[in-house]
Formats: structure tokens, C-alpha cells, sequence
């Protein structure tokens, strides 16, 4: 018998895990990176014993694979990918390869905004429900060597744009869209209806008894979906009116329809704030009762969930000011929302690597919470000339220690301190973690510092 020769490309935590699964298939695997391996991962290929090469690609190997599992994070541009292409190797991603190997059922969420939040939530509901329930996708552990080592029944994945592009065939009985605005188009040769596209790949092997549940308010998903027509249940979420068959947000409650049930609850009796929140909130609750999760579970599970850091999460107080770090809003559209859950005046402080952002979006939820803005970036002469004419107090430093104390400066008891920044932070910080630890540690030190 000939053995199935598996290329894989990027040693990261999913190229790994695609390593360890096609070899316990027993294919003949190679994996190969452009960069240095991280230690642990170089450890696990040699303990495993699985080929591979890092500081390049070695062209002639990689072109002999009967199929290349790639890395989300590579170009469909680059010419190795074009040269498989154009020879025919099927390319799929780690999330296909290893939907080929599990029964387990597979929930899928994806979105420009409010992926972790949500894949988080509604892990978290089906773990208090006593499910047996993996998590991967775009988070955490592979979900290509969790298939190796687990028998889970469940799997909640987040899925990128990129991870959908390399799906193929695999089937997702329950799938989330949670909304589509312009990001990455750098991969989408700046077209927007080619990330569109992508998105919507989430929904090319829906069957009729399966679930789709989106914002109907996010209008290039409704566009799509009238050219589209999946069929495919669907179960859509509103903030704006009442749904006979999905969620609605009305006056701080959540509000489900599913089958012939209802559920009620108050946005207060869960961990999450805010309307972007809301969104996700009622996308969990319908995924998780798609799969048949009590309404008493629901409601505890909800009490009791811990969203990732970086997302709106309270990062201290200080004389009656509350300090919120939400580093991990990088495009206008979650500033929106991050605003839009403020119910105090607020000192924004945003600023970092423009992404080609238009601000007019803010105009009105900036008019009505904002008080000050402290711009923390190396250049900052957008944001300034677009807000200057707009908010009463406007302050620049690339400093975010400098940033924090005046944010302090300019609050009076009761305000808030908000770090939203809707651009990258890769001028003035590694990455948007970085950006947030700083912000928290800024605030423990003004904490510290005050008290002392
Ligand atoms: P993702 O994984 O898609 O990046 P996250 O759950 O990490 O999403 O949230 C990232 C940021 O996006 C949050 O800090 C918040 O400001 C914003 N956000 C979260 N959910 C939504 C939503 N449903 N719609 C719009 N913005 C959102």
C-alpha cells in the first residue's frame, strides 16, 4: 500500500497537533517552518519523532506531498502555495484535517468581533452541564491532537477567516456568525466581499436540521444571506426587535425562543456587560440549547463565567474611578461597543497602529460618554485631528504609565478609565496582551502609590 505522504506548513500549536494525529494515522509526515520552532514544540516533534525543518522550506519535499496542511497564518499568496496550487495538492487546514477523524459533534463560531467571548461561553455552558467537551479552533489547545488523545462528544471551535478559507468538507451541526465588518482585507486583495465570502464558507456544508444562528443586524450578513439562501435552520439574534425563532435584547433582558420555549434573563444576572455582550450572550444560549442544555444550567453556567482578559475587564479602582482594560479592541467597530457599555463619563484612551480606521462611526457615542481623550501611540495625528473638534480635553503621550495617571487626573469619582484603543499595538507594545498587562500594572502601581 502507498502511504499518504502529509506536508505540514508551520510548526505553531496547530501544525504540531496536525504532526502528532497524521502520524498516529500512520501517514508519512513532514512539517516544515520558514521560522525557529519554540522550544516545546521542537521537543514534541523529536519525542515524537516526526520529521521536519525549520529556518525553511525545503520546495522539493513539500511539492511531493500527496496533501499540505497549512498554517492559518501563511498567505495563500506566497509562491510555495501557489506551486502546490497549480499542481493540484489539495491544501486544507488543521480544523479539516481533523473533523475527518472525530464523531464528536462540532459547534463553529466565527466573526470579525466577539469569537473568543463567545466559543468561551458557550465551552464554559456545556462544561457546567456536565458534557464531555473540547475546545479548539483559533484558541487554546489543538483541536487536531486533542482528536488524538480525547473522545470528547463535544467540540466548540473558533473559526478565523483563514481556518474557513482551508475548509473543505467538514460538517458543523451548530454554527455561529456572530457579524462581518472589513479586517484583514490585506488577505483579501482588499475586497471586501472575498472576506464576505470566506465567512460564509462557515455555512457550506449545512444540512437542514442543523443550526445557524447570526446577528441579523450585521447587514453584509443579511445581504449574503438573501443571495445565499443555505438551507439550514435558522435562529436569528436581534438588539432591536423581538424574533419568534432565536434571541432578542430588549431593555436590559435576554429574551429566547427556541422550539416551543422560552427563557427570560436579565443581562445583570450574568458575567458580561454591555450590548456587543448581549449578542454574544444569546448566540451561547441558542448553541447550547441547540444541543438540548437545561434552562437551569444555562442560568448557573452564565453566573459563573470568566471571559478571557483583554475584554472589557476591570482592571481596578481608584478613589470611586473604575479603570477597564478592553487592549484587545483593535478595529472601530469594538470601540463602538465598548462605548456603548459605559454607563459613566468616561476617559478613553485609544491610539496605536491605524489600520486604516474611519472614525465617523464614533460620532455620536463619543458625543454622549466621553469626556476626555488621552491618545497613547507613536503617531497620533489621526486620531487627534479627527476628535479635536469633538472632545472637550484632548491628551497625547506614547507613555502608558503617564496615560493611566492622567486618565486618574481628569476622572472625578464615579468615572471611568477606558482603554479601547481600536488600533494594533505594535508601535509602542508586542501585542495587545502587552498592551493590557502594562494597563493593569499602571493602574496596581497608581493603586499602590495612593495608598501608600
Ligand atoms: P475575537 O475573538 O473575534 O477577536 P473577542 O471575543 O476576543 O473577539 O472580543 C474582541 C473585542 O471585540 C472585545 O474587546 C470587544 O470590544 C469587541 N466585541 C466582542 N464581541 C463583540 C460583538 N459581538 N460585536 C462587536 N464587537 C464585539
Amino acid at each position: 500500500m502507498v502511504v499518504k505522504k502529509i506536508a505540514i506548513l508551520g510548526g505553531g500549536e496547530s501544525g504540531v497537533g496536525a504532526a502528532l494525529l497524521a502520524q498516529a494515522k500512520g501517514f508519512d509526515v513532514f512539517l516544515s517552518d520558514k521560522a525557529a520552532l519554540t522550544e516545546s514544540y521542537r521537543a514534541t516533534l523529536q519525542k515524537a519523532g516526526i520529521p521536519f525543518e525549520e529556518g525553511q522550506h525545503t520546495e522539493d519535499r513539500i511539492l511531493q506531498a500527496t496533501e499540505v496542511i497549512k498554517s492559518p497564518g501563511i498567505p495563500e499568496k506566497v509562491p510555495l502555495i501557489q506551486k502546490l496550487k497549480a499542481q493540484g495538492t489539495p491544501i486544507i487546514s488543521e480544523i479539516e484535517f481533523a473533523a475527518r477523524y472525530t464523531n464528536a459533534k462540532l459547534i463553529g463560531i466565527t466573526g470579525s468581533n466577539g469569537k473568543t467571548t463567545t466559543t468561551l461561553l458557550i465551552y464554559h455552558l456545556l462544561k457546567t452541564a456536565g458534557l464531555n467537551v473540547g475546545l479548539g479552533g483559533n484558541i487554546g489547545d489543538s483541536f487536531a491532537e486533542q482528536v488524538v488523545n480525547n473522545t470528547y462528544d463535544y467540540f466548540v471551535l473558533e473559526l478565523s477567516s483563514f481556518q474557513l478559507d482551508d475548509m473543505y468538507e467538514t460538517h458543523l451541526d451548530v454554527m455561529v456568525l456572530l457579524n462581518i465588518t472589513p479586517d484583514h482585507l490585506d488577505r483579501y486583495d482588499y475586497t471586501f466581499q472575498k472576506y464576505i465570502d470566506s465567512k460564509f464558507r462557515i455555512l457550506q456544508n449545512a444540512r437542514p436540521t442543523d443550526k445557524f444562528i447570526f446577528f441579523q443586524e450585521s447587514q453584509p450578513i443579511l445581504h449574503e444571506l438573501v443571495k445565499y439562501d443555505p438551507q439550514v435552520k435558522r435562529l436569528p439574534i436581534s438588539l432591536v426587535e423581538s424574533v419568534a425563532q432565536g434571541g432578542y435584547w430588549d431593555k436590559g433582558y435576554l429574551t429566547i425562543n427556541y422550539e416551543s420555549q422560552n427563557l427570560r434573563i436579565a443581562q445583570a444576572d450574568t458575567t458580561l456587560r454591555g450590548p456587543h455582550n448581549a449578542i454574544n450572550i444569546l448566540a451561547a444560549i441558542l448553541a447550547v440549547k441547540a444541543v438540548g442544555i437545561s434552562d437551569e444550567l444555562i442560568r448557573e453556567g452564565l453566573k459563573t463565567f470568566q471571559n478571557a482578559a483583554h475584554r472589557l475587564e476591570p482592571a481596578g479602582t481608584i478613589n470611586g474611578v473604575h479603570f477597564i482594560n478592553d487592549s484587545k479592541a483593535t478595529n472601530v467597530d469594538s470601540v463602538f461597543y465598548a462605548l456603548s457599555s459605559m454607563e459613566a463619563p468616561t476617559v478613553w484612551i485609544a491610539g496605536g497602529l491605524d489600520k486604516g480606521n474611519d472614525y465617523s462611526q464614533l460620532d455620536e457615542i463619543v458625543d454622549q460618554k466621553v469626556k476626555a481623550l488621552i491618545c497613547l501611540g507613536v503617531d497620533n495625528h489621526k486620531l487627534v485631528d479627527y476628535f479635536k473638534n469633538k472632545v472637550a480635553v484632548i491628551y497625547e503621550t506614547q507613555n502608558i504609565n503617564e496615560a493611566v495617571a492622567k486618565g486618574l487626573e481628569l476622572s472625578q469619582s464615579g468615572d471611568t478609565v477606558l482603554l479601547s484603543p481600536a488600533c494594533a499595538s505594535f508601535d509602542l507594545f508586542k501585542n495587545y496582551q502587552d498592551r493590557g498587562n502594562q494597563f493593569k500594572k499602571a493602574v496596581q502601581d497608581l493603586l499602590v502609590a495612593d495608598k501608600a
